[in-house]
């Protein structure tokens, strides 16, 4: 019993983040359930990267230290699937789904290290196929390719 309580405090965390232009920011204490890369072809189009990386958390108040007024919502029709972002720089920000049981953090946006690591990639099946090249590619500092 206290064990359980224990593990939910432990999953408590206070995240905070930001857009690129800093217009909108972001601080959420939430009961994080995972952590997931998203490798569907909505998240990859809604990115424009290889796939999304999200901590999905307990639906609570995101508190927007500055920037409430600066995003667009939009809802795609299948999978239920939403995107918020800022309206001057475009960066994915943090929302609850329609049915309202998820709160998404999109964790490229965090300016803090989360608790909580990556456990799964989702919809590998839909992955893009260059992806493991990639993956395996030369890692080089900044632009130093030689
Ligand atoms: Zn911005
Ligand atoms: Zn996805």
């Amino acid at each position: 019993m206290s064990n359980s309580v224990n593990q939910q405090k432990d999953r408590l965390e206070t995240l905070t983040g930001s857009c690129l232009c800093g217009a909108c920011q972001y601080s959420i204490t939430a009961e994080v359930m995972h952590f997931f890369h998203c490798h569907c072809i909505q998240c990859r189009k809604t990115t424009s990267a290889a796939y999304a990386a999200n901590i999905l958390a307990v639906p609570t108040e995101i508190n927007w230290t500055s920037g409430s007024d600066n995003m667009t919502r939009f809802d795609y029709p299948d999978r239920g699937f939403t995107q918020v972002f800022c309206k001057t720089c475009g960066s994915g920000m943090p929302f609850i789904d329609k049915k309202e049981q998820i709160l998404f953090i999109p964790t490229g946006t965090l300016d803090c290290t989360p608790n909580i690591q990556p456990e799964a990639n989702i919809f590998w099946e839909e992955k893009a196929q260059w992806l493991e090249h990639g993956r395996h590619a030369p890692k080089v500092t900044g632009f130093d390719i030689k």
